[in-house]
């Protein structure tokens, strides 16, 4: 199934009083926000005070849907290599730089249990394996990759290898413990999609969206600002309110890699995206929602915690970033920033301290 655009009512907002706008927001909370009310709460809040309007109303959402209890995951790259053809015209892997490519490297076997040691150590509550895509499966591989982390780990356990897995793939890693599936759909655009990721399958992400919902597991997505357009943006996030299962919900802003075909495209705008995700705070109120954190095609990603608290995002944010020549470990500083914005964090009384010096060392952090 393909998502087209469909024809649009234009809207037309023009400066909105505080007053006109908190009537919006009202009605936001009142109404089933479909894709003309989105548009009008999000051009509402392109002045700084309106913005300001919306952030807060999607904070307050935040806290009587979540709480203000956060929890911290790692994310480890890459555990499979991506088979796409042509590599996804964003990503570092379609970079002509070798040092650029190698960012997106596959972790070697060793590596990946070291990580896996050295996540638990830090005290995260679940790990995400995030690989590469092949669309014609790479079962075998990722059964083998699950079996190896199970003999170190009974951790929470997140997959994010697009759609490499068959349905029966699925149902054997819920058996063994792995609650989380991502298929990141970037956009629900078909030919949005197609011009960035020409190698890869719109449809087929849309089915394992569609699998794991009817599964059972929870499931994540990733949508990017900066493919297509700002409605195509909320299309994209009113299409994912069909998942019940929807748990995770990350926003990345698209930003230029050296080498690669879209090196010289304008950035996505980070206002954009932390909009968007104010509107999808109201649009689902108990996903957990954020700033995808991609530090390899957005340096900086990982040190957007305030804003995001700010914007209404909430309550799992990837504190620990594992790439084969890098650890990025924020550990110690969100967890100071959750804690002096009023937050607490899942499962602590916290080790703030590094781990032990006898504990699983990690190539230089970055
Ligand atoms: S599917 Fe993911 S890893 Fe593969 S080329 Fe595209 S963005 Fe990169």
């Amino acid at each position: 199934m393909s998502i087209e655009p469909a024809d649009l009512v234009p809207v037309r907002v023009g400066p909105m009083s505080a007053e006109a706008y908190s009537e919006l927001l009202h009605r936001a909370e009142r109404d089933r926000i479909d894709l003309s009310l989105a548009r009008q709460l999000l051009q509402g809040a392109a002045r700084r005070a309106q913005a300001d309007q919306l952030f807060a109303a999607a904070s307050r959402r935040r806290d009587r849907a979540l709480g203000r209890e956060i929890t911290l995951v790692a994310h480890l790259h890459m555990v499979t290599p991506c088979e796409v053809e042509p590599s996804c015209r964003y990503c570092s892997l379609s970079s002509s730089i070798p040092s650029v490519r190698s960012e997106r490297s596959l972790l070697p076997p060793g590596t990946l249990l070291r990580a896996v040691r050295f996540a638990v150590g830090r005290g995260v509550r679940a790990i995400v394996l995030i690989g590469g895509t092949n669309l014609r499966g790479s079962d075998e591989e990722i059964r083998g990759i699950v079996r190896s982390v199970r003999r170190v780990s009974a951790i929470d356990l997140a997959l994010d290898v697009g759609p490499s897995l068959a349905p029966e793939t699925l149902g054997w890693l819920k058996d063994q413990g792995v609650r989380t599936i991502y298929s990141a759909l970037e956009t629900t655009n078909a030919r949005e999609f197609r011009r960035a990721k020409p190698g890869d399958d719109l449809d087929a992400r849309i089915a394992l969206d569609a699998h794991v919902d009817r599964l059972g597991m929870a499931l994540g997505n990733v949508l990017m600002t900066g493919l297509g357009t700002s409605v195509d943006l909320l299309r994209s996030i009113l299409f994912l309110k069909r998942y019940p299962s929807l748990t995770y919900l990350y926003f990345s802003t698209f930003h230029p890699v050296r080498g690669t075909p879209w090196a010289q495209r304008r950035p996505g705008s980070l206002r954009l995206s932390l909009r968007a995700l104010a509107i999808a705070r109201l649009v689902l109120p108990a996903v957990h929602l954020g700033l995808a954190e991609v530090e390899v095609e957005d340096p900086g990603s990982a040190a957007r915690l305030a804003a995001q608290l700010a914007a209404g995002a909430g309550n799992t944010f990837a504190a620990l970033l594992v790439y084969p020549h890098r650890t990025i470990d924020n550990v110690d500083a969100i967890r100071r920033e959750a804690l002096a914005a009023g937050f607490t964090l899942a499962g602590e009384s916290p080790p703030a301290s590094p781990p032990a010096r006898s504990g699983p060392a990690l190539p230089a952090t970055g």
